[in-house]
């Protein structure tokens, strides 16, 4: 008899994306005139840089002729080309000195933060924010590591660590024992970030307890203030303690092309049971070596071109659109007596609800009455409750009109 992985089976019903589109279709087919404005889910709406499109162009261009063909990559880790635009644009300037044998190219952060689990023992205590995003939870509980659900979807073996107000949504350290700890920022749900100070405690919380951090930074291109740090490296001692992911999905609008990367540093260790110290870069390697065989050719010459100048001029522009949806959401709704956050180095923006309305209830009235779509804070986890999250990654009219509706339900 075939068995099924039980684990899947613990997984909450109602993964949060699925129940906002089933109460958003519900709405729009009892008014089908209705235009419906969504700000909920995190994709991007603007098109790829015209200077990343042409490398595409040039890339296929190159596969259909003998001399520039191209095949498997550097064993399915990413064309050094890549690797050392990496290297140079986004640590080297940035004083952090990275190897390109310590990057490796994938098709997603979603698929990397999910995937690294796979180097660590299941028998680990995992740590998250409250609230988080989703996937570094339910990824755990399919790998069998959260033990049996304990109410309010959370997990009894998981050690979760409130991002609230009075913490300015950065955690405290926990007080438990955690071997792996999963860390994003820039924030999503919540807009927060993590100052150099900050990010030293968690390094030396990981060094004193031999435990990883998993340092998701998929944001990092959105930081406005210059005190704050784009990569967890930038902090005294991380590479010993710590794996960080980025993408080129918010970045550069790369959510339909797929295209991301790993940094495991050659310092970093984990431990067998007896104690002896193991080193994860190769590991990880050999990982991808036999389950991955890269990203394609045409797709890594589009991230390359995200470097170059032209490229690096362009995808600022979109930036810039995004940032500025941010700040006209926060602006507005701070005008009507809403209490925000984040929005000024991140693209999400989050909003307390009013006095005694849940994050559901505050979800249903803005479809409602706005047919403005959100997501509720309570699907990031219990912390998230009293919150919904908006996002600045819609087109810049769209955007107005919805917050003049917002506005007009206000009153
Ligand atoms: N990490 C965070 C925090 C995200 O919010 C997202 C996407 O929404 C991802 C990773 C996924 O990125 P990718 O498109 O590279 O899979």
């Amino acid at each position: 008899m075939i068995t099924v992985n039980e684990n899947f089976l613990k997984l909450q019903a109602g993964y949060l994306f699925p129940e906002i589109g089933k109460r958003r279709r519900a709405f729009q087919q009892a008014h089908p005139d209705a235009k419906i404005i969504s700000m909920g889910i995190g994709d991007v709406t603007q098109p790829i840089a015209p200077a990343v499109i042409e490398a595409m162009h040039k890339a296929v261009d190159e596969m259909g002729k003998k001399e520039t063909f191209h095949g498997y990559d550097d064993g399915g880790i990413g064309y050094a080309f890549l690797r050392e635009a990496i290297t140079k644009n986004d640590f080297r300037s940035r004083g952090v000195s990275i190897d390109i044998d310590e990057i490796f190219v994938s098709d997603g952060a979603k698929s990397d933060t999910a995937n690294i689990q796979e180097l660590f023992g299941l028998d680990n205590i995992i740590a998250v924010a409250d609230p988080v995003y989703p996937v570094y939870v339910d990824t755990n509980v399919m790998a069998g590591r959260t033990g049996a659900v304990a109410g309010q979807g959370t997990y009894l073996k998981i050690v979760y660590m409130p991002a609230t107000a009075d913490n300015n949504f950065v955690p405290e350290l926990p007080k438990e024992k955690a071997d792996m700890i999963y860390l994003c920022f820039p924030n999503n749900p919540t807009g927060a970030v993590a100052t150099k100070e900050q990010l030293k405690k968690w390094v030396d919380y990981a060094k004193e307890n031999k435990a990883v951090i998993l340092f998701d930074a998929a944001y990092e291109a959105y930081i406005s203030d210059s005190q704050i740090p784009h990569s967890i490296y930038e902090i005294e001692g991380a590479k010993e303690v710590a794996i960080e992911f980025r993408s080129f999905s918010k970045t550069a609008g790369f959510t339909g092309l797929r295209c991301a990367f790993t940094v495991v540093p050659k310092e970093l260790r984990a431990f067998t049971r007896a104690g002896q110290s193991v080193a994860l870069n190769p590991l990880w390697n050999r990982r991808l070596c036999t389950k991955f065989n890269g990203v394609s050719y045409v797709t890594q010459s589009a991230a390359a071109a995200v470097y170059a100048d032209e490229g690096k001029k362009q995808i600022r522009k979109t930036i810039d659109i995004y940032m500025n949806n941010a700040k006209v959401i926060r602006e507005s709704l701070t005008t009507l007596g809403y209490k925000v956050y984040g929005g000024i180095n991140a693209p999400y923006i989050w909003v307390k609800t009013p006095e005694g309305v849940g994050s559901w209830q505050f979800f249903d009235l803005l479809l409602n009455k706005a047919h403005v779509v959100t997501t509720p804070g309570a699907g990031f986890g219990p912390a998230g409750e009293g919150y919904v999250r908006l996002t600045a990654f819609g087109n810049p009219p769209d955007v107005v009109e919805a917050l003049g509706r917002i506005k007009a339900i206000s009153k």
